[in-house]
């Protein structure tokens, strides 16, 4: 497709569904939905908060009841295509998918999924992504389309019936012939890529470093900088702990919600049971639990040696205030020191 015809694609999928995608607009980058096409950053930077927030809502309400009936809240859900996702964010979306579909299945999350349309865009890593390490700089699945930037044209895959219709909505956007000179030019562009990234790390002996590793000094290191403050899940694409509560009023008559709100292992009260037992209380095993659970668990759940529950955006490197992210921490397992 050609570049000139973007705006036009883009006026045509209104009839699939509201237009969302990256934008930046009155100082922050976002993924939201986008008011004007114009709006839509397609570039190689990534927005901090991931795009599980389009499927699992920072704060939501489940549903609503009353003393007799009950009945789930759905609202929320429209019909949209999300345009401009990276490959590691694609990646993060099938890794909660997995996780979201285990009986019994969250509804809101397959719902939400099964309406949006995901139109993924190719990037050229920053200096902090590790997604070639953590083999998730390409996508072959996860994805109705997905652009290819080649300078004047886009190469687009179609990578589902819903994607194919939407190469048809308007004659004459899309052609079909793949010249040699086309794939000439796209695996140039994979060289040139791949030639881009900094970040080089073996992630494939950490299951192992993990297991054995689990006295070790490091976690009290890493647990004396950890501020808490649950920002490293928030970013994290593949993060997916909630709270549920109940807000009840009883002004009128017995009725309420109940709602659903992000929560993070890395927050103190996160594993307070009744009777004020907190079998997580140091933040040196909250750390602990974080990193098995990236690097150790969903592995072997998975059994994908090499694919670790990180996806390598290099969210957690940008974000932590004290420098604690999956390269620091995987490091300092190797030899041991915590970074000062
Ligand atoms: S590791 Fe960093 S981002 Fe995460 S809770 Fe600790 S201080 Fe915050
Ligand atoms: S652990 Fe860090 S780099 Fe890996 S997916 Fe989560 S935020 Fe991204």
């Amino acid at each position: 497709m050609k570049k000139d015809d973007l705006d036009c694609f883009l006026l045509e999928t209104s009839a699939f569904g509201e237009l969302w995608g990256p934008n930046k607009k009155d100082g922050k980058f976002l993924y939201s939905k986008l008011e004007d096409r114009s709006e839509l950053y397609l570039g190689n930077e990534i927005p901090m908060i991931p795009p599980k927030k389009l499927f699992q809502p920072p704060t939501f309400d489940m549903f609503h009841f009353s003393e007799k009936e009950s009945s789930p809240n759905y609202d929320w859900i429209k019909n949209r295509v999300l345009f401009g996702i990276h490959p590691c964010d694609i990646h993060g979306l099938l890794i909660l998918d997995k996780f979201f579909s285990q009986s019994p299945a969250d509804p809101y999350w397959t719902k939400s999924r099964e309406k949006t349309i995901i139109v993924g865009y190719s990037c050229i890593p920053c200096e902090s992504c590790l997604c070639k390490s953590t083999n998730t700089d390409i996508v072959h699945e996860g994805f109705d389309l997905f652009f290819t930037d080649l300078e004047d044209y886009y190469l687009v895959w179609v990578g589902s019936s819903v994607g194919d219709d939407m190469t048809r909505v308007k004659q004459g956007i899309f052609d079909e012939k793949v010249e040699k000179e086309d794939i000439k030019k796209y695996f140039e562009w994979r060289k040139q890529r791949d030639s881009c990234f900094v970040k080089d790390f073996d992630f494939k002996n950490l299951p192992d470093m993990m297991e054995l590793s689990y006295s070790s000094k490091v976690w009290d290191g890493f647990g004396d900088k950890c501020l808490s403050c649950g920002q490293c899940t928030m970013v994290c694409p593949t993060c997916n702990c909630y709270d549920a509560w109940d807000q009840i009023d009883l002004s009128v008559e017995f009725k309420g919600s109940r709602v659903r709100r992000w929560d993070s292992c890395m927050f103190g009260d996160y594993s307070l049971v009744a009777g004020g037992q907190n079998f997580r209380g140091k933040r040196p095993d909250r750390l602990k639990l974080w990193y098995t659970h990236k690097l150790r668990a969903y592995e072997a759940e998975a059994g994908k040696p090499g694919r670790p529950g990180c996806v390598g955006c290099g969210r957690c490197i940008r974000t932590c205030p004290v420098d604690i992210n999956v390269q620091t921490v995987s490091e300092a397992l190797f030899t041991g020191e915590v970074p000062k």
